[in-house]
């Protein structure tokens, strides 16, 4: 306690008073100086409860204006619950005693069998009872003002709102001038909500900002501002930072979330609180809240994100449907041509073969093998980009000769190509070493190639560029074809897609697709430029190290 212990004396018996006051001036073993105030009326005290504070009332049952019972009755109604009340009657009686603790009394005293010990024992164990339960009383509060911000921060299950109202609440139930939480991220932290008073200024705004201490609208929001260093806005309220957004006090708890089943805890975020120049120091009970609020926010922010989750899976469950059907609808219109001309063929060879010369047996025969091949080209690319959409293709990096790949490539699309186009390879500064996956440059470079010849039906320039330095090797190929609309150029890597200047040149749409795959896989970036009838460019750009 601090300073002296007020202790009120109420009893009608002006003896009783001064042996009370004997006893508590006398030597008490806690050496506790109390300060003495009595009176013969219970109608002064009252008076004397409503403008003084006192910690103790000792109390005599038998009052003439008021009963020592009905004085407990009123105390309850006061507000007197900081005040330990002792009730002392003439003779000891059970009943009366259970009565005085039911009603608010901290203990009971038979005035003859009194001590100094007695009385010293009843003041210490009644103090320290009052102590408890206004500790309680006040755990208990804090708890419900918990449970009302936890259930508020729970009601949503969007993260940006949930983090929203943390900062608002939270900068209400603490009274302070800022409250940030931010998000720690590999490489670096980013503020992702805020709520301030009007008496600091935005985080977002502090660059700019001269004085530290502006009169802002007071506000919350998000400001996503990525912070270098985290321990700028931690603990020490000396960082450049916090002397700049003028914080003389900071309060902080980490966000932890769990990890996987047997694994610790990880550090999601912190929830931080900043207070500004009239800052009064934060006590344990506003650690211990905030702490419990973190609790509650790491709750919100996992319950979030396993939705988000689940959405996303959700949503990769319906794509694939989607890419199901269209391989299906793709299969059945893609396959029928072909297999409807073998079929043809084959029957016309089975029936007249005889009848026929041996070149026209041979067309037939080249006809059934052309389109057989183009359906085991169909197959293949359906199993590559059924193979993408799940995320099982592999990447093998290995040693690539680029020219030597190049050369090749070019040698084996020559045969495929029309006799009118004429392929280059042209290579620029430093190409090797390079390392690359070969099946998957394969896939990539297969699918332009047969782009650029396909897509120039009437011949002309293609070209294949090689550039390299230091950084990256850059791939360029150049057709003089029918270019692709450029509204259309945007969607041309999605499965399925085709130009709609296309006509009668055959096709899936999967190649480039894969080809983008193929690419992403390597770290590298595919680009695409292109004008109707004048020409297209796709250029693919790999890092020297995948
Ligand atoms: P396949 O699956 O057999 O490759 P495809 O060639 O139609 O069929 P992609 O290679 O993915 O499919 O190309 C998608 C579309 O992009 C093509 O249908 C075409 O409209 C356009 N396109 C691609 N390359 C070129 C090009 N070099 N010139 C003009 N259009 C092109
Ligand atoms: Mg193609």
């Amino acid at each position: 306690m601090n300073g002296a212990c007020k202790v009120l004396i109420v009893d009608d018996c002006e003896e009783d008073r001064a042996v009370y006051c004997r006893y508590l001036k006398s030597q008490n073993p806690s050496s506790e100086d109390y300060e003495i105030d009595s009176t013969e009326s219970a109608e002064t005290a009252l008076a004397l409860c409503e403008t003084n504070a006192y910690d103790v009332v000792l109390l005599d049952y038998d009052l003439p204006e008021l009963s020592g019972l009905e004085f407990l009755a009123w105390s309850q109604t006061q507000n007197l619950s900081s005040v330990a009340i002792i009730m002392l009657s003439a003779f000891g009686n059970e009943s009366l005693a259970v009565q005085a603790l039911k009603k608010g009394a901290q203990d009971y005293l038979v005035k003859q069998s009194l001590t100094p010990e007695i009385l010293f024992h009843s003041i210490r164990s009644s103090l320290e009872q009052v102590r408890l339960k206004q500790k309680l009383q006040q755990s208990q509060e804090r708890q419900q003002l918990i449970s009302n911000i936890a259930l508020r921060i729970r009601d949503s299950l969007n993260l940006s709102q949930v983090l929203d109202t943390t900062v608002l609440e939270i900068r209400k139930l603490l009274k302070c001038d800022r409250v940030l939480v931010f998000q720690s991220l590999a490489s670096e932290s980013q503020i992702v909500a805020e709520s301030m008073t009007h008496t600091v200024q935005s985080a977002s705004s502090s660059d700019s900002a001269q004085d530290c201490l502006l009169p802002h609208e007071e506000g919350e929001g998000k400001f996503l501002r990525v912070v270098d260093d985290v321990s700028d806005l931690l603990s020490s309220p000396s960082s450049a930072l916090l002397i700049d957004w003028g914080v003389k006090s900071v309060l902080q708890a980490p966000i932890l979330v769990d990890s996987k089943i047997g694994e610790s805890a990880t550090c999601w975020g912190y929830l931080v609180l900043h207070q500004g120049k009239d800052a009064v120091p934060w006590s344990l009970v506003d650690q211990e809240m905030l702490q419990e609020l973190c609790i509650h926010l790491a709750i919100a922010i996992q319950q979030s994100e396993l939705l988000t989750q689940t959405q996303c899976a959700l949503l990769k469950e319906q794509e694939l449907n989607l890419f199901k059907s269209k391989i299906v609808a793709t299969v059945s219109h893609e396959y029928r041509t072909p297999i409807t001309s073998i079929l043809a063929s084959a029957s016309t060879l089975e029936r007249h073969h005889d009848k026929l010369d041996s070149s026209q047996n041979r067309r037939l025969l080249n006809m059934i093998s052309q389109q057989a091949r183009h359906l085991r080209e169909l197959v293949d690319d359906m199993l590559v980009v059924n193979q993408v959409e799940l995320g099982q293709i592999q990447f093998r990096p290995f040693p690539l000769h680029l020219e030597q790949f190049f050369s090749r490539l070019i040698e084996e699309y020559d045969v495929v190509s029309q006799e009118n186009h004429r392929m280059t390879l042209k290579i620029e500064g430093e190409t090797e070493p390079f390392v690359g996956d070969f099946g998957l440059f394969k896939q990539i470079f297969g699918n332009l190639l047969s782009n650029a010849i396909k897509y120039s039906p009437e011949g002309g320039d293609i070209l294949l560029l090689i550039q390299g330095d230091v950084e990256e090797v850059k791939i360029t190929l150049r057709d003089p074809g029918i270019g692709i609309p450029s509204a259309e150029l945007s969607h041309m890597f999605e499965s399925f897609t085709r130009g709609s200047n296309v006509d009668t040149i055959t096709g899936t749409g999967l190649g480039l697709s894969i080809a983008k795959a193929c690419v992403d896989l390597h770290r590298g970036k595919i680009d695409i430029q292109s004008h109707v009838n004048e020409f297209t460019e796709v250029s693919v750009t790999f890092p020297r190290s995948c």
